[in-house]
């Protein structure tokens, strides 16, 4: 196994991993380990180069130091990346060889699972390393993190209507659910259970019927979801929903979803802010998955509990969010980047907070 350093400005450590026996080829990046040791998702995908693999790394890094610097979690930043096609090129050599190399960088990368990874997968990897979250609930993991996610976006979204319409009440609310899978399902039913009217969406019309039967909602076609006129849309699908296209037609006042990456570019969080849509930045209220692993990395071992209250508290990062982004005068999305940007210039600070 071929272990070779890259140099990276503003990064901590670049890592790349050969392994002619195993297969293996990788990269894990630590972007930042000031407020912690450094958790993100082992991807697997087939990049056609190096650099696009290490370009991914370097960017999905940085975004998890911003993710766990505003959730608090006492993490810091960093990602790996597998080269590989997830659906041909598995095996439990190519596990066990990327266990090893997670566990040359002796803790200050914790891994889990992530797009192109499964549980499975971590169990293997498991067998060279400690360093690794997301394991069966029977070794002693937090389980699916989706409940969470739910739950975190369902507490963000009352700061949201706190923000938008003086309330934190449901009643009489229309939220429009984009994508009714793991997470949108469970935030549906936090919805309905609060009072609020539901339209739901999804590319399976099954899932979708089964919902709205479930919640009491309305089902919407997938092509008209982010047109809808609604108070809160949640985009729980896809990335990159609000764009040149579909910002002229958004007929909500708040778009509060667990949808990574929901803006195609930042400046279009700008351009919400002028149409008068608060936009709950996607790092900052889908993070209750990660506050979750968080408290399963904690010396004293998972508690239930005390996620609950950390995920709650997605709701004061969020208040705290929109302060910023008026007394600033900037979009939310550019506020929570300076909310994690002040947060990782003081670390002492926020160590274990
Ligand atoms: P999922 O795959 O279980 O659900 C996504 C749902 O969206 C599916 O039911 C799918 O059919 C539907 N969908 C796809 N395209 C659609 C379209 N054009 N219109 C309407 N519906 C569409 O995924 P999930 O775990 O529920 O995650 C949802 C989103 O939240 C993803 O973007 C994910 O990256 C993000 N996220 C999830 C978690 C988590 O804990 N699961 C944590 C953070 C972020």
């Amino acid at each position: 196994m071929k272990i070779q350093t890259l140099a990276q400005e503003g990064y901590e450590k670049l890592v790349k991993c050969e392994d002619p026996a195993s297969g293996l080829r990788a990269v894990i990046a630590i972007h930042d380990t000031s407020l912690g040791p450094a958790l993100g998702g082992m991807r697997m995908w087939p990049y056609a180069t190096w650099e696009d693999a290490i370009f991914d790394v370097l960017r999905l890094s940085k975004g998890m130091t911003y993710k766990s610097a505003v959730a608090d979690t006492g993490l810091g930043g960093g990602k790996s990346v597998v080269i590989g096609n997830p659906k041909t090129d598995k095996s439990e050599r190519l596990f066990e060889a990327m266990g090893e190399f997670v566990d040359s960088l002796g803790g200050r990368y914790i891994t889990a699972e992530d797009v192109g990874t499964s549980v499975e997968d971590m169990v293997v990897v498991r067998r060279k390393t400690r360093w690794v979250t997301g394991l069966p609930l029977e070794m002693g993991s937090s389980g699916d993190p989706s409940p969470w996610t739910a739950l975190g976006v369902f507490r963000g979204m009352k700061a949201c209507l706190e923000e938008a319409f003086g309330s934190p009440d449901f009643r009489g609310r229309v939220v429009a659910v984009q994508g009714c899978g793991h997470v949108g399902q469970y935030l549906a039913r936090h919805l309905a259970d609060a009072g609020a009217a539901l339209l739901l969406a999804d590319i399976h019309p099954e899932r979708v019927r089964a919902l709205a039967d479930q919640t009491g909602g309305k089902v919407v076609s997938p092509a008209d979801i982010l047109g809808v006129a609604c108070d809160v849309l949640a985009p729980c699908a896809l990335g990159a929903v609000i764009n040149d296209e579909t910002l002229p037609a958004l007929r909500c006042r708040v778009i509060a979803g667990a949808a990574n990456n929901q803006l195609l570019r930042e400046d279009h969080g700008q351009r919400l802010k002028e149409a008068g849509i608060l936009y709950a930045p996607d790092y900052v209220i889908n993070a209750g998955g990660i506050i979750n692993v968080s408290i399963e990395v904690e010396p004293e071992g998972y508690d239930e509990a005390r996620s609950r209250r950390k995920v709650e508290n997605i709701y004061f990062a969020l208040k705290r969010v929109f302060e910023i982004s008026k007394e600033q005068n900037v979009s939310t999305n550019e506020a929570s980047n300076r909310l994690a940007e002040e947060r990782l210039s003081q670390p002492a600070r926020n160590a274990g907070a």
